[in-house]
């Protein structure tokens, strides 16, 4: 019998965390298979963390949970239930029940026929209008300059073999675009799609802002094309230049000097000045990632495991603010190795 580990980053899920938890022992308890639930509190500000504290307790065998010390976003959760899975097949899900938990079997058909990569593909149908046809232009024009492919539709929702998912760990960078990760590491992929369900209850994390800075992650994280471009439009402006300036001597030896527009002039350099800006910006966009990978800071720190969790005996919300204090928060590494 293989065992499936299924992870759930969670941020400000309590609203949903129960029913999301009763939902997915239902169908796991009805496959063919040895499972684990690995929960990440992704440093949620409601009542989460007790949730997962007390579903743990309940499911002690087949439950694993981390908690961080603050939010350190989905990638570094998703990261944090990857180290923690130990299944030979690992599904990533959200906690609001938008990924259907009753596709895990389908997908488990598919990894059984030797997969390596099963990818649940969501329709479009029913998203906001103005969402759905800016992610459709973002994947069409991102796929001509990002060096692996991201396609429409395709999130975080899938199997990964233990093969892939050691792939994955054996990553070490610090800015995780995980969509860019999983298409990096290739292994036979299989897509099938699915309708999205509407989120059970909270909200959802993502603000537009947040969206559009997710759409720049993606173009910078994967190559080095947009430094290419920089050189090229250089070298563009700089041959326009030089053909504007043989013809205003030529202009002046064959017609005499006039006084040509003051307009044009201000314009070029208000221009140019705004071509450099711009290329600065973005070569101080690569030096920000090198600058952030250099530190080799932890991808996040622990505030609480389900392993930590036996040497403190305290219960409510009050042991969360001791939890915070005590300098137990370490690095993941450290915590795996006890
Ligand atoms: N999430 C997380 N950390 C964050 C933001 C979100 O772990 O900083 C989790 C969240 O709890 C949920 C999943 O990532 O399980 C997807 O988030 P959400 O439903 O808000 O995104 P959407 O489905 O709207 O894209
Ligand atoms: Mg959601």
């Amino acid at each position: 019998m293989i065992k499936l580990s299924v992870v759930v980053p969670c941020y400000n899920e309590e609203a949903v965390i129960d029913r999301f938890d009763a939902r997915i022992r239902e169908v796991l308890g009805a496959l063919p298979v040895e499972y684990e639930i690995c929960y990440v509190d992704d440093g949620s500000k409601d009542g989460t963390f007790l949730r997962l504290r007390a579903i743990a307790s309940e499911f002690e065998k087949e439950t694993r949970y981390v908690s961080f010390s603050r939010n350190f976003g989905k990638e570094a959760a998703m990261l944090a239930g990857l180290r923690e899975a130990t299944g030979d097949a690992v599904v990533i899900m959200d906690a609001d029940l938008q990924h259907p938990p009753e596709l895990i079997e389908r997908m488990l058909e598919l990894h059984e026929l030797g997969h390596g990569q099963i990818i649940a593909r969501r329709t479009r149908e029913g998203d906001k209008k103005l969402r759905s046809a800016l992610s459709r232009l973002y994947y069409r024009g991102v796929n001509k300059w990002v060096d692996v492919e991201l396609v429409d539709g395709v999130g975080d929702f899938r199997m990964l073999s233990r093969a892939a998912v050691d792939a994955l760990l054996s990553l070490p960078e610090y800015n995780r675009f995980s969509k860019g990760l999983f298409s990096w590491i290739g292994f036979d992929t299989v897509t099938f799609d699915y309708q999205n369900a509407a989120r059970e209850a909270g909200e959802t994390k993502w603000k537009f802002s947040s969206l559009l800075n997710y759409g720049m992650d993606g173009l910078i994280s994967f190559n080095n094309r947009p430094l290419r471009i920089a050189i090229w439009l250089g070298l563009t402006l700089s041959a326009l230049a030089g053909l504007y300036t043989i013809w205003i001597a030529v202009a002046a030896l064959t017609q005499g000097v006039s006084a040509p527009g003051y307009v044009t002039l201000v314009a070029i350099v208000v221009g140019l000045g705004g071509v450099q800006m711009m290329m600065l910006g973005l070569i101080g966009e690569y030096i920000g990632r090198i600058y952030y990978e250099t530190k080799r800071r932890p991808h996040f720190l622990v505030k609480e495991t389900h392993r930590s969790r036996e040497r403190r005996p305290v219960v409510g919300s009050a042991s969360y603010a001791a939890g915070h204090t005590d300098g137990r928060a370490r690095v993941v590494a450290t915590e795996r190795e006890m």
